[in-house]
């Protein structure tokens, strides 16, 4: 899963009225996400579902009656394009973006019902955020399910170098675990988000690594999990 893949703006949109630089800048996108999802979702044999268009048209992470999933404001810069929409805009923008997004997440899910096990969403995160630098490298959150997070934090890689926090540098709080509540818990499955410090995916040298250590160490704490659901 991956929600924030895309940073694509169709042109009707008129870039919101953003400049080029915030257009194709993290507050548009998750930069890196994808392509660690991608080969993620292929070393785990897994499905892929995500996003087409920039969070900043609809978060698909977000349910459609928040105020964030069409954000008129996004960290310090303010969203022309989604200032005094209407409602019928708003409900334009659902129907368009988020409808089938969810639709289609729901389809796969239940297509896939019966070997279906975990769902894993990838997103990036700035390394400076409001001027703070962020030391978190990787974040594992949950949301109403901390299970399988909890078992990624006990599976740690020993030899891992990286900064790596439970529910950093977001928590459910902050309205992030709506696909993980929405379709993960909702339909049994063990789930987690994973945030990761998009300094660190910028290449694909380095989305590939991220890609092979997340893989190991999902494969490590789902191993822990089924072991220790054996000992209950
Ligand atoms: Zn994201």
């Amino acid at each position: 899963m991956c929600e924030h893949a895309s940073s694509h703006i169709p042109p009707e949109f008129n870039q919101l009225g953003l400049s080029d630089d915030v257009a194709n800048s993290h507050v548009a996108w998750d930069p890196g996400a994808l392509p660690v999802a991608r080969r993620l979702a292929d070393d785990l044999d897994a499905v892929l579902i995500f996003g087409t268009m920039s969070r900043l048209l609809y978060d698909c992470n977000r349910p459609p009656e928040a105020p964030s999933a069409i954000p008129a404001r996004s960290e310090v810069f303010d969203i022309p394009g989604n200032t005094d929409l209407t409602e019928v805009e708003r409900a334009a923008r659902v129907a368009q973006i988020y409808t089938p997004f969810s639709l289609a997440l729901t389809e796969e899910i239940s297509r896939h019902r019966e070997t279906l096990r975990l769902m894993v969403t990838i997103h990036s995160f700035t390394p400076v955020f409001h001027d703070v630098e962020r030391e978190v490298e990787i974040g594992v959150l949950h949301g109403e399910d901390a299970r399988f997070a909890q078992a990624m934090m006990q599976a740690k890689p020993r030899n891992a170098h990286f900064c790596i926090r439970l529910n950093e540098p977001y928590a459910a709080a902050d309205g992030v675990a709506h696909t993980l509540d929405q379709h993960g818990l909702a339909n049994n499955l063990l789930n987690v988000m994973i945030e990761v410090r998009n300094d660190l995916i910028a290449t694909h040298a380095d989305q590939r690594a991220m890609a092979q250590f997340l893989t190991g160490w999902v494969k490590q704490a789902l191993d822990q999990f089924n072991h220790g659901e054996d000992a209950a």
